[in-house]
């Protein structure tokens, strides 16, 4: 066993199988077989390791995630056991005389070309999957592994891949297989990316900067990791295993316990009551926001809309994202920021050029107030949406009231032309801003008459107070969240809120942080939104805590 250090960034206890990212395909070379037979014989128990292993993941997803969605491991199993494919790969073997891992290899590029060549989109879609069929057997049969075989008795159902990476950008984090991944595993990564904040809105326990140990994991090892204290374990031994199952089974039935929490306004014991809201990417994140009961969304990244594709989103493709998930929060407020796309977060299509310093450069608004129609498109597309739901839109990275003012005009503009259409949007769609930059924070009491709401985005307003770059793994230890000079400008901020009449929350990762939610209660804050998982224990520290909350408060309009 070995034992890896490094930060866990996302909480919780997984054990699974590694799954190596971004190495180098495995070169498969072909070599004569003499005993044809044997080499049959290997491949048929390779094959039926990976049916049996695929039929597990169905079972262990269909109760985890729904038949629809686990159903692409029964086609995958069905595909393996393919006649026409197993048929290609014994002539490979029996008739070419070649080694199982060659015909295999063979037999999938063949099938891959097949269906990439046909004209119906499904179909075509298919091609993938041939090759993650093909890269499951060739794993059984040893490829790109060595103890994986050996340790496979270790492993239980439902404990699914564990993805091992130098680095994960935010666009591969979403893109991630939820139905298979239970946690991922990097080399480098700091405790603010997004990469790191996209694990912890997923519920996948992570840990980042392991540094050069991630090259003593090889595909298919066992690993148990415990993100809760920034390790993972290679090859663990029974003892280990042992004590973090049991952990998984402790972390359950604390989620058992918070299950109290669900259906329950969040109200303070002296009667005071916030809203607890949900961060989310996209719409994949529904599912868990309303399982934990969220009072609704405080904060879409509607930037993953944009991110890991080759052109713009369309209005259309926009609308019907937004659309599906108001029509989920019936009732409840859904915030939308708008197109987020600069420093980490990056797509070639927007044609940007290379910048010195990316986190101080074209980003967020900066883009959208350059390119009105991309700013357009969108706007377009949320107020169509609006019509199905409680819509509220945000602004991030805002640093002046002049930029708030031309955004704003920009927003009539787009009502204007679909009023000119006649295309329906909802009368009333509250517009705010995010505070994210020390500027914003600063002149807060300017910018709270322009808007109907403050979002306070506390991981960018740290990284720009404190001159610390989220991405760099090397300041974490220089990061101190608690640091005077951001809880002053968030206390600003909520003041000019107060003074102004207009609601106030927190959409940044200090949000969830229970060791200030008594001091964020304090000082009048009207909302915390925070990733799915941390809503329910966020929840009840709020209905477990008293707090005088400030005299002159006023909330949402409500005149003291
Ligand atoms: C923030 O900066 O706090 C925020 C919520 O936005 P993001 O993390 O996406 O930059
Ligand atoms: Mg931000």
């Amino acid at each position: 066993m070995l034992t890896l250090q490094g930060k866990g960034v996302s909480g919780g206890v997984a054990i699974g199988r590694a799954r190596l990212l971004h190495k180098e395909r495995i070169e498969i070379t072909r070599h004569l077989v003499t005993d044809t037979d044997t080499e049959w014989q290997r491949y048929e128990a390779a094959l039926a390791k990976t049916v049996e292993e695929l039929e597990r993941l169905y079972e262990w997803s269909r109760e985890e995630i729904g038949h629809e969605n686990a159903q692409l491991f029964s086609v995958h199993a069905m595909m393996a056991q393919d006649e026409d494919f197993n048929d290609a790969v014994r002539y490979e073997i029996m008739d070419k005389k070649s080694n199982a891992e060659y015909a295999v290899s063979q037999a999938a590029r063949q099938f891959s070309a097949a269906f990439a060549n046909m004209d119906d989109t499904y179909m075509r879609e298919r091609a993938s999957d041939v090759g993650d069929i093909a890269q499951r057997i060739l794993m059984h049969l040893g490829v790109g592994q060595e103890n994986a075989d050996e340790s496979d008795s270790h492993l239980a159902t439902g404990e699914g891949d564990i993805i091992c990476a130098e680095d994960l950008t935010p666009s591969e984090t979403v893109q991630l297989d939820r139905r298979s991944v239970s946690a991922f595993v990097t080399a480098q990564g700091s405790a603010n990316s997004h990469t790191a904040i996209l694990s912890r809105t997923m519920n996948l326990p992570a840990v980042v900067g392991v540094g050069e140990g991630l090259g003593q994991i090889c595909n298919g090892a066992v690993l148990a990791v415990d993100a809760d204290n920034g390790r993972v374990y290679v090859d663990p031994d029974a003892a280990t295993l042992r004590a973090l199952r049991l952990r998984i089974e402790q972390n359950a039935h604390a989620r058992t316990l918070l299950q109290k929490y669900r259906g329950r306004e969040s109200r303070t014991l002296d009667g005071h009551r916030i809203e607890i809201c949900a961060n989310i990417g996209g719409i994949e994140d529904m599912e868990e926001v309303i399982r934990n009961d969220a009072d609704g969304v405080g904060l879409f990244r509607s930037e993953f809309l944009y991110l890991g594709r080759e052109d713009f989103p369309s209005e259309e493709e926009q609308f019907e994202a937004y659309r599906r998930v108001l029509e989920q929060m019936p009732g409840k407020r859904v915030v939308v920021r708008t197109l987020d796309i600069g420093a980490d977060k990056q797509a070639a299509y927007f044609g940007l050029s290379a910048e010195e310093n990316p986190a101080l450069g074209l980003r967020a608004i900066r883009i959208s107030l350059t390119r009105p129609d991309v700013f357009l498109t969108q706007a377009r597309a949320l107020l169509r949406a609006s019509y199905y739901g409680t819509l509220a839109v945000m602004f991030p990275f805002v640093t002046s009231a002049d930029e708030v003012n031309r955004l704003t005009a920009l927003w009539e503009r787009a009502k204007t032309d679909l009023r000119e259409q006649g295309i329906p949007y909802a009368d009333r769609v509250e517009i705010g801003i995010m505070i994210e930059t020390p500027a914003a924070a600063i002149i807060s009491d300017r910018l709270a008459p322009l808007v109907d709401f403050f979002s306070i985005g506390s991981n960018d307003l740290t990284q720009y107070t404190l001159a610390l770059d989220r991405q760099n793994a090397a300041l974490d230890v220089f990061c101190d969240s608690h640091h005077e000079a951001i809880l002053r400008l968030i206390r600003h901020t909520v003041q000019s809120a107060r003074h102004a009449g207009i609601w106030v929350g927190i959409c940044g990762e200090l949000g969830a942080d229970l060791a200030l939610t008594e001091q964020f209660l304090r000082m009048g804050i009207d909302e915390l939104s925070v990733s799915p998982a941390a809503i329910l224990p966020l929840r009840e520290r709020v209905c477990t805590t008293r707090v005088k909350w400030p005299e002159d408060h006023t909330r949402k309009g409500e005149k003291i």
